[in-house]
């Protein structure tokens, strides 16, 4: 029993038997967080009376005879979700001092699987960003390069998993936000259908796009993860009444009668070579398990980054309007209302967030509405219907999840090359399909010395979660890439 490097799978069954309490595990991990972050900087605050406090909870429960599918299992949560009590900033300025006075259902449910809280993660502003450089706090590092970015947003929930600090996490996903990170840092992250999750307690950011996913090691310990949190939530009205088909028990071992499409406009020339050689041995791989690859087109994709740069930032202007300084964290006095609000504004929000607010208000206002905000919606209901027409052709989409390994801190200074990090990953989000990012190998970068990991990106139909974590899975045994990489010393030790 190892509660540092064992999977979440093993942490609860363990638990459950008693071979191990949660108290133990949380007096292990609690120190081992805190050492790690020193390091990366993957936490915006650790909880460690909460753990504790929840871990005396679970054995209480386990002792009264309760059975629980993430018992005494360590989760790290993007601190753009509510927990009780913790602080909760968004990555932001603006809401720095905001106490949550309750708790996002998707980190209830974990609880109430008998997960332990072990901090909120740090992450770009408002989720809005690529590598986490976006935060308004501390810089989040790459464990496996510390001088590289570790993605975004969801940047310390990918870090802290990745470095051993916590076991699984929860990170949000708008139109990357999981599965670049994951890429980035070699560890698996899945964004479920849109509305699969519940909201209640997330912090909006777009919320035709937001939805909640985990990170974790292994895609089983992501299944299992997934399959606490999925379902409808009275709380949350988009969230989707529907049966959720649990993940956990379908994961599979071949990929015999699996047809994996290749799209025609994801080609990989514009990939540097190593880049490239690794996703085509990745397709390969596919093939090699039984795959049969088929060719795919999505012809309006290439319009996704520039449709999503329109909706996002729309509905982020509506969404942030409520951080004015009369409820919430931060608050700048001025002369009268009208001067606190513009103060608070301009003192608490960031560059990237400013961009998007003014961005979004004017393609909101009257005299562009249709020129943009409704031309984006009617680019990204085509998107929508190229992966239906795709999807006639084959079970699963698999392409890179991002188009470069992870990059040095301040290596893109403009915003518009860091919106292309998200190439691959934006015409799923706006089509509202399940993705994840499987670690696939990895390349020294050409200004580094160390190799990077790689991720692939599998995109299947909505509500086909089952589905998709099976072929994830079957890739992952037969290929092992995420063990491959040797993590540098602090995160093994
Ligand atoms: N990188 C994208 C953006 O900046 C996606 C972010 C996300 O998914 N939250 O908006």
């Amino acid at each position: 029993m190892d509660p540092i490097h064992d999977s979440a799978r093993a942490i609860a069954r363990d638990v459950n038997a008693r071979a191990v309490s949660a108290a133990e595990i949380a007096e292990t991990l609690i120190p081992r967080a805190a050492r790690v972050d020193a390091e990366l900087g993957a936490y915006r605050e650790l909880t460690p009376e909460l753990m504790r406090a929840q871990a005396r909870r679970v054995d209480q429960r386990i002792a009264d005879g309760d059975r629980l599918a993430l018992a005494g299992v360590p989760v790290a949560i993007k601190d753009n979700m509510c927990l009780i009590g913790t602080h909760t900033t968004a990555g932001s300025k603006i809401l720095e001092g905001f106490t949550a006075p309750y708790t996002a259902t998707a980190v209830q449910r974990l609880l109430d699987a008998g997960a332990l809280p072990i901090g909120k993660t740090n992450l770009d502003e408002f989720a809005m960003g690529s590598s986490g450089e976006n935060s308004a706090f501390e810089k989040t590092k790459n464990p496996y390069d510390l001088e590289r970015v570790p993605g975004g947003s969801s940047a310390g929930s990918a870090a802290s998993v990745a470095g051993y600090a916590a076991t699984v996490s929860l990170g949000s996903d708008t139109g990357g936000s999981i599965r670049e990170p994951a890429a980035f840092c070699n560890v698996v992250g899945f964004k479920p259908t849109y509305g699969r999750v519940s909201r209640y307690g997330l912090i909006a950011f777009a919320s035709s796009l937001d939805q909640i996913g985990p990170f974790a090691r292994s895609v089983e310990d992501a299944a299992l993860t997934y399959d606490t949190i999925a379902g409808k939530d009275p709380l949350d009205a988009t969230s989707i009444d529907r049966a959720v088909e649990a993940t956990a028990d379908g994961l599979r071992d071949d990929l015999r009668g699996v047809r994996v499409g290749l799209v025609k406009e994801f080609a990989l020339d514009a990939l540097d070579a190593a880049t490239r050689a690794c996703y085509e041995s990745a397709y390969a791989d596919l093939e090699r398990l039984g795959a049969e690859l088929v060719d795919v087109t999505l012809p309006t994709a290439e319009y996704g980054l520039a449709t999503y740069y329109l909706i996002a930032p729309a509905e982020c202007s509506s969404n942030l309007a409520r951080f004015d300084g009369v409820r919430y964290g931060l608050r700048v006095d001025g002369a009268d209302v009208g001067e606190m609000y513009e103060r608070t504004r301009a003192a608490g929000f960031g560059p990237e967030v400013k961009r998007r607010i003014l961005i979004g208000t004017y393609a909101l206002s009257s005299g562009y509405y249709d020129a943009y905000y409704l031309k984006a919606q009617k680019a990204r209901t085509r998107i929508g219907e190229d992966f239906a027409r795709a999807f006639e052709r084959c079970d699963v989409i698999a392409s890179p999840a991002a188009s470069s390994p992870a990059f040095r801190f301040n290596a893109k200074s403009d915003p518009v090359t860091m919106y292309l990090m998200d190439y691959y990953t934006i015409p799923g989000s706006l089509a509202g399909l399940p993705s994840l990012s499987i670690p696939c190998g990895s390349v020294v970068p050409e200004d580094g010395t160390r190799a990077m990991p790689l991720g692939l990106q599998l995109t299947s139909p909505l509500f086909t979660e089952r589905a998709l974590l099976g072929v994830a899975h079957a890739y992952e045994r037969a290929t092992l890439h995420a063990e491959k990489l040797a993590l540098p010393e602090i995160c093994t030790t």
